[in-house]
């Protein structure tokens, strides 16, 4: 859910009078779906990704209890929060509602206030947890994925291309001299110059399925699925360029009188007898060439099959 933006409600009801009513209630501060279905509410829900739904347990096709298990058991749809709506008022009611998932019970007639102050409550909580799994997925300087990210990520690619036999590449990143840059120009122009880097780097990116984390310190790493050393070459060679060309004064380098990063590329077809870290060991040894060959520049390895 955007900050500045209105959140969704999906109210699932088949009683075209209370949906009436609901809308009444929330409509200036939310944006309103509404469906009278459990089929047509799961479809809808996930295209439009609501960020809380109102559920009615007696619908035409299947029973809300029902809606909400389905719901749960979506890794899309799971985290959406669920308020049942419904006129039985039984405690078991209540239990099975809950049980199925649901994080609250409002009971009909409904009353606009209560009504009101729930969707509020439930909407606020919600914003409070993205906001926290954003966080926690994230780096905090950059705003690029953290090592956490990555490494699910790289695992999930890794796999995949256990199955498609695709080449997976991976590009390490690491800012030449960047002590010397602190020590000369202070840890607040070094936080700014890393900001620039990455946006120089993000920018060197070509596929939507590309990824760029940050992996440490003054140090970056991209994913690139389905991408052979030939490309992963291009996109490190396009980082490097990108990078150079920001300009930012760096009078403590030998590399240059700018800014520069050194990179190793490595390449393989993910195989079940390896771990992914051995393709990052690999562009980590890549990247100590480049250092040791004079900066500013990448090193390539392709690990054949074995
Ligand atoms: P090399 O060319 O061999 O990579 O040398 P280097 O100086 O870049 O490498 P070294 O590992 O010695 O130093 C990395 C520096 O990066 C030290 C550390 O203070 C700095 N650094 C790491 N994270 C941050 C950060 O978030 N902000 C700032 N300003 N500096 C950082
Ligand atoms: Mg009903
Ligand atoms: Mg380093
Ligand atoms: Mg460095």
């Amino acid at each position: 859910m955007a900050v500045d933006k209105k959140p969704t409600v999906l109210t699932v009801e088949d009683d075209d009078a209370i949906r009436a009513l609901i809308g009444g209630v929330l409509s200036l501060e939310c944006n309103m779906l509404s469906e009278g279905t459990g089929s047509s509410a799961l479809a809808s829900a996930a295209v439009h990704i609501p960020d809380l739904v109102l559920l009615d347990v007696g619908l035409p096709d299947m029973d809300g209890f029902e809606v909400c298990r389905r719901f749960k058991a979506n890794p899309i749809l799971q985290d959406i929060p669920i308020i049942f709506l419904t006129s039985r008022s039984s405690t078991t009611d209540e239990i099975d509602g809950l049980e199925a998932g649901g994080i609250d019970y409002i009971t009909k007639p409904i009353n606009p206030a209560i009504l009101r102050a729930r969707v509020r409550n439930h909407l606020e909580l919600k914003k409070s947890r993205d906001m926290l799994a954003r966080m926690a997925r994230l780096d905090g300087l950059t705003g690029v994925a953290n090592r956490r990210t990555f490494d699910d990520l790289l695992l999930r690619e890794w796999r995949r291309q256990l199955r498609t036999g695709q080449t997976l590449a991976v590009i390490m990143v690491d800012v030449d001299h960047f002590k010397q840059f602190n020590d000369t120009y202070g840890h607040g122009a070094g936080d700014a110059c890393l900001k620039e880097v990455v946006k120089a780097a993000e920018g060197s990116l070509q596929r939507p399925a590309d990824l760029l984390a940050r992996y440490g310190g003054e140090e970056f790493v991209a994913l690139l699925p389905d991408t052979s050393l030939e490309g992963g070459i291009a996109v490190a060679e396009g980082i490097r360029a990108a990078v150079a060309a920001l300009e930012i004064p760096h009078a403590g380098s030998k590399a240059a009188s700018h800014v520069t990063v050194s990179l190793g590329v490595a390449s393989m077809v993910p195989h079940p007898d390896r771990e992914p870290s051995f393709l990052l060991e690999a562009a980590d040894g890549q990247l100590y060439e480049a250092k040791a060959s004079g900066r500013n520049r990448f090193k390539g390895i392709n690990i054949p099959p074995t």
